[in-house]
Formats: structure tokens, C-alpha cells, sequence
């Protein structure tokens, strides 16, 4: 038989889904693949009801529906305080996975570096690796997961194409600071390198942080792909409904990989998101209020549990440590939690270019119930640790 590609010898599937797997075999609370267990708004649901019975059943325009796109552009031109062209600076996408990838493939040539904060939401490592880039990992140091200046220039010095921005970050809930964002501009301004952000939590911010878009910052927004997406914002993870925003001329190279990676995104799912879209700026309020509700409950629960985390400051995910119970791996460790405790979580290594082993990410984008229960399980976890190691 012929060999497959060099390609996909390079990475393996994900850690993420593969723990929902483990989940699902064993009856475990998924606390793993950071998705919602409960409905989008009512409002949501009743649209996709009115479309399903109508007459956009086929293609949208490639880019994405024009009132889709018309809708977003109001909705971020208010909250990024940037003005945004529907008809040039956007390409609607399958979730803000594929735009990412479009992004990598529209910047970088193989061979091209790219700087990337470790640690990473999974996908870039292997974004960079079908783009043909290589990643330069700069470290954020856990428990405060804050970047050295002078790293984060070295890896500059290197002459990267792009720096990719997980702004709130996935999986350690750091929310960049102005600061740290006003030495990123001025890195990729002086070594003239494009940022490619992915701010999917950008609604999801606990008090007293706030999100700052990277684009926003002045002179960035000729520089800045901002990748994002309609999943965590309106709990929609399974519509698959995502974007990037660009200068209309990096837009133009953008639309050419998504149009032949995957044509475009559904279009009845798009035409029911216009009324999420459209949606007025309590409800973004209401998101946040609860988010910070579901975070608060966890971590009291964890803090009950006499377990150590690192408070997140955005997005829905909290790392927690295991040193104190001996298991040989993180992966090990996760593989018991979700069998013998009944709770699923994922391995921080998965996250980590460097030889870390004693973190493990929760999310708790779940029901008050699912949390409670979840938590309820981890209580045995000492007295079950103990037997095993
Ligand atoms: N962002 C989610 C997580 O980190 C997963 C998203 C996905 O699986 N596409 O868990």
C-alpha cells in the first residue's frame, strides 16, 4: 500500500474530543470539551423552527449571507469600536476553527514561524503543522500564566509571520492586560509580523476585567486577522458558525482558502444566528452574569475540595493542580478521574510544549446541577486517590 502523508504523521487527534469519548464510555460529567449542557436562547431555537419550514436551504454567497454578515458587522463594529465593511472585511466560516486555519494558510508560506503562547488551545499546534508553519512556543508561567517580555522578543527576533493571540485564553482564563497587548503591537509593529487572534470567549470576562481587541489598538487593525466565532456567545457550539475579520485586502486571500476548504457555512443556520446577532447589549450582560455565577459555585466547590487553581479571569475553564497526589502522568490521572471518580477533565500536558504534568483543565459551561454533581463526585477523590497511589 502506498504510505499516507508526512503530513498527519505529525500530530495526533485531539486530547479535548478524545476525553469527551472516554466520557461518554464511562458515565463520567463531561467536564473535558468546554461545551454547553444546556439550550441557546429561546429566541435562537424559534428562528431555526421558522427557517427549517422556509426556503434557504442552499448555498449562501461563499463569504457568508449578506444579512449574516451585515448583522455581525454592526454587532463588532460596537464592541471592537472599530467601523467594519460587511461586503469587505469579513469571511463567515465553519466555526472559528476553520478560520483560523484560513488565516494560517492566507499569511504563511511552508517554513514560515509562527509564535505561538504555550500554553495553547490545541488546534494551533496542528494549524501550524498543515499550514506548513512552525510554531515558537513562549512560555506564560502557571499559577499567574504571565509572559516574559525579553522571551517574547527573542522569539521575535526570529523573524516570525504571525503571532497567534488566544484573547481570553484558552485553557488558563488569563485576559490579557493593555499592557501586555501595547508590547505585543509594538513587537509585531517593529518586526513587521501580522497577529492572528482567536477571541471566541470575548463575551464570557469576569469583573473586574475586561476584553481588549487586539485590532483595536491603534495601527493593528491592518496587521490583525480577528478570528471568532458565534459557539460560546449564544451556546451554540454544534452550529458551527464562525468568522474572521480583516482589511479588505487580506480578506480577498482569506475567502480563496475557505472557498475551496469547505465552500461555506450552513446557510439556514445563518440566517437563524441574524437574530442572535440583532440581540441588544443586556444580553451580553446576562451571559457574563452568568458565567460568573457557574465560575464562582465551581471554584467555591474546588476551594471546599481543598484543591489549588488559578482563578480565571475570562473564558469557562479552570486549571487545577494534582501534584499532591502522586499520579504518574496527567494523562494517567485524567484516564482514573473519569473511570474510578466519575468526573472527566482534561490533561494540562496537552496543552503544554514544556514538560508540564500537574495541571488538569475543568470547563464549567454546565447546568448548576451538572456542576454539583460533578463536584459531588470529586469529593471521594483524595480518599480514591489514596488507594491508587
Ligand atoms: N474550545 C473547546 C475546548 O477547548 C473545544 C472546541 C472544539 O472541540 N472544537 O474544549
Amino acid at each position: 500500500m502506498p504510505r499516507l502523508s508526512n503530513r498527519i504523521e505529525n500530530f495526533t487527534d485531539s486530547v479535548i474530543r478524545r476525553m469527551t469519548r472516554i466520557a461518554n464510555t464511562c458515565g463520567a460529567v463531561n467536564l473535558s470539551q468546554g461545551f454547553p449542557d444546556f439550550d441557546p436562547p429561546v429566541e435562537l431555537k424559534k428562528a431555526l423552527e421558522k427557517v427549517a419550514v422556509g426556503s434557504i436551504h442552499q448555498y449562501a454567497v461563499t463569504w457568508g449571507a449578506k444579512n449574516f454578515r451585515e448583522a455581525l458587522a454592526k454587532k463588532q463594529s460596537r464592541f471592537m469600536g472599530i467601523p467594519i465593511d460587511p461586503d469587505t472585511q469579513i469571511v463567515v466560516t465553519c466555526g472559528s476553527t476553520e478560520a483560523m486555519m484560513a488565516a494560517m494558510m492566507t499569511v504563511c508560506n511552508p517554513g514560515d514561524k509562527v509564535v505561538v503562547f504555550s500554553p495553547f488551545y490545541e488546534n494551533y499546534a496542528a494549524d501550524a503543522i498543515l499550514s506548513g508553519a512552525e510554531p515558537i512556543y513562549v512560555p506564560l508561567r502557571p499559577p499567574e500564566f504571565n509572559f516574559d517580555i525579553k522571551e517574547l522578543e527573542e522569539a521575535f527576533e526570529l523573524r516570525p509571520k504571525a503571532l497567534i493571540l488566544c484573547n481570553p485564553a484558552n485553557p488558563t482564563g488569563k485576559v490579557f492586560t493593555l499592557e501586555e497587548l501595547q508590547v505585543i503591537a509594538r513587537l509585531v509593529e517593529k518586526y513587521d509580523a501580522f497577529v492572528i487572534t482567536d477571541e471566541v470567549y470575548e463575551h464570557i470576562v469576569y469583573e473586574p476585567y475586561k476584553h481588549i481587541y487586539f485590532a483595536s489598538l491603534p495601527g493593528m487593525f491592518d496587521r490583525t486577522i480577528s478570528c471568532s466565532s458565534l459557539s460560546k456567545t449564544y451556546s451554540i457550539t454544534g452550529w458551527r458558525l464562525g468568522y474572521l475579520i480583516a482589511p479588505a485586502h487580506i480578506v480577498d486571500g482569506a475567502r480563496k482558502v475557505h472557498d475551496f476548504l469547505t465552500v461555506g457555512a450552513a446557510a439556514p443556520l445563518q440566517e437563524a444566528a441574524v437574530v442572535a446577532l440583532n440581540f441588544e447589549d443586556n444580553y451580553y450582560q446576562e451571559l457574563k452574569d452568568m458565567y460568573t455565577e457557574k465560575r464562582d459555585f465551581f471554584i467555591k466547590g474546588l476551594d471546599r475540595l481543598g484543591l489549588k487553581y488559578t482563578v480565571p479571569q475570562g473564558a469557562y475553564y479552570v486549571m487545577v493542580d494534582i501534584s499532591e497526589f502522586g499520579a504518574k502522568s496527567d494523562l494517567e490521572f485524567c484516564e482514573w478521574l473519569a473511570q474510578e471518580v466519575g468526573v472527566a477533565a482534561v490533561p494540562g500536558s496537552s496543552f503544554f510544549k514544556e514538560d508540564v504534568n500537574h495541571l488538569i483543565r475543568f470547563h464549567f459551561a454546565k447546568k448548576k446541577e451538572t456542576l454539583e454533581e460533578a463536584l459531588k463526585r470529586l469529593g471521594n477523590l483524595r480518599e480514591k486517590a489514596k488507594e491508587k497511589w
